[in-house]
């Protein structure tokens, strides 16, 4: 591998190419960023995407390897449980963990983003260039196409080492497709997205449960909200594009309200710009991109969203892409070569990116079709059952995505015992507490406990 101070290109400081500098300043590189947007520190701009994230167990880790969590936490709001809303009736809460201390965490972007930008900066190896859009990489030297935004000038940089972490629609994987062998496929979700803003109430109060993620699950489309810092929730309303109830059918202020009036009351009774901010913010798309190889040689790898991005229903887009940075620094710890360290990184994680990616799929329809079932909610306390009476033994995929770094090939496949056993003893019970204890242990020492020890 090249040399310690070596210098290397990071196209894209978004969260994976901003913490990824971090990682690599420590090791010793001298990290040169060239971002397409302007410095959001000095501007005020639209962080894009999501406003607020939830990042968990395998986000929280990168950050620790680098003494970022701390601060983090600071400013992140702990999430212990789904609060589940029905168009009428009483909320139901169902925990995400066996105790509260499992728990994910509500986050800014763009205060995630700007604090990651500041804290490769002060590593005083990382130079991040903003205004600066790639627009074309030749793999074979490393060398770039840059505009600089500002000026409208293009020129060409020198060849170097190249990491690519310019998100889903990434210039370094669309030049990937120049090169023999590539493949890469995008799967478009037939539903997008639109935020919605619950403001706090008086004296900056939370006008809902705040230690929790909201939703409002109803068959073919959702919405969701998170808890902000400032006692506001961020809601997201997933709809279908087209179709009998989608943003294509939503066409008037009347159809609007109507609509929320009907599905989703306690929310509209608290969201007082609904028409306005429903017509005049964008509608996002989500996009599954799965590619191989996630690399050229010695000369460049992508990470992050722009080898993987996945739909968000699982909330673990960022936190793979983070997970990406932890396996690479180790990797770069036992010092191999360039072509040595991204061929394994590619190994270890490609498989594990494209189980997330299908998991976050099924999530969707999980979360949308299945939290307001009685059933749904049966199982998930016979779930918290059997994690409470058999620790360490019985897990589930929920616990082992979100609350652990276990590979997530692994999540998947234990994921799917561990359901069929829940679903099992779930049959013909209406309460969770008269679950067989001792049926269960017997389905845990003969499915699970073997997959486990094999693995
Ligand atoms: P990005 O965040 O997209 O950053 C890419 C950066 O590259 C940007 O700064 C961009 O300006 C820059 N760039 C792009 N093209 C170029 C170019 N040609 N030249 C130079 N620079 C360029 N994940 C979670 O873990 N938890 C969640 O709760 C969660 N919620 C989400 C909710 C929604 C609605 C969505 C859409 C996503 C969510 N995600 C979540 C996923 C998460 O947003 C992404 O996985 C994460 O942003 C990926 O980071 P990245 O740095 O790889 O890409």
């Amino acid at each position: 591998m090249g040399e310690r101070n070596e210098a290397v290109t990071v196209v894209g400081a978004g969260l994976v190419g901003s913490l990824l500098s971090v990682f690599l300043a420590r090791r010793g590189y001298s990290v040169e960023v060239l971002e397409r947007r302007p410095d959001m520190r000095r501007e005020v701009i639209d962080a894009g995407r999501s406003i607020n994230l939830a990042i968990s167990t395998r986000g929280l880790y990168a950050l620790r390897q680098v003494g970022l969590e701390e601060e983090a936490l600071k400013h992140a709001i702990p999430m212990r449980g789904r609060m589940i809303h029905p168009p009428k009736g009483a909320l139901a809460y169902q925990p995400y963990g066996k105790d509260d201390s499992q728990h994910i965490n509500s986050l800014a972007r763009a205060w995630l983003n700007k604090f990651l930008m500041s804290a490769a900066e002060a590593t005083g190896k990382v130079r991040i260039r903003f205004n600066q859009r790639v627009t074309q990489a030749d793999l074979a030297t490393g060398s770039l196409t840059v505009l600089d935004e500002a000026s409208g000038q293009e020129r060409q940089e020198a060849g170097r080492v190249l990491f690519g972490t310019d998100g889903s629609g990434s210039a370094v994987r669309q030049a990937m497709e120049q090169v023999p062998g590539f493949a890469a496929t995008q799967e478009q979700l037939g539903h997008g997205y639109k935020e919605l803003t619950i403001p706090a109430g008086p004296g900056g109060a939370f006008q809902m449960e705040k230690h929790a993620l909201h939703i409002w699950p109803r068959g073919t489309y959702m919405l969701i909200g998170l808890p902000n810092e400032d006692g506001s929730f961020t809601c997201t309303l997933f709809l279908p594009w087209k179709g009998p109830v989608s943003f294509e059918s939503l066409d008037s202020p009347a159809k609007l309200e109507a609509f929320f009036e009907e599905q989703f009351p306690d929310a509209k009774a608290l969201i007082p710009d609904l028409t306005e901010a429903f017509f005049a913010r964008p509608t996002g798309g989500m996009v599954t991109v799965k590619c191989a190889p996630w690399r050229v040689g010695d000369k460049a790898l992508v990470l992050g969203d722009a080898a993987h991005a996945i739909v968000p229903f699982f909330g673990q887009g960022m936190n793979c892409g983070f997970e990406d940075c932890t396996v690479l620094d180790g990797l770069l710890e036992q010092h191999g070569t360039w072509a040595d360290v991204f061929g394994t990184l590619e190994r270890l994680r490609k498989t594990n990116a494209d189980a997330i990616a299908d998991m976050a799929v099924e999530n969707f329809v999980e979360m949308r079709d299945s939290t307001g079932s009685p059933r749904f909610l049966l199982e998930k306390a016979v779930e918290k059952a059997l994690l409470n009476a058999f620790p360490g033994e019985f897990v589930s995929r929920y616990s082992m995505v979100s609350f652990s770094r276990v590979p997530y090939r692994l999540a998947y496949e234990v994921g799917a015992i561990a359901g069929g056993i829940v679903s099992e003893l779930s049959e013909g019970l209406t309460r969770a507490e008269d679950v067989d204890l001792g049926r269960a242990k017997q389905l845990i020492q003969e499915r699970l406990v073997p997959f486990m020890k094999e693995h």
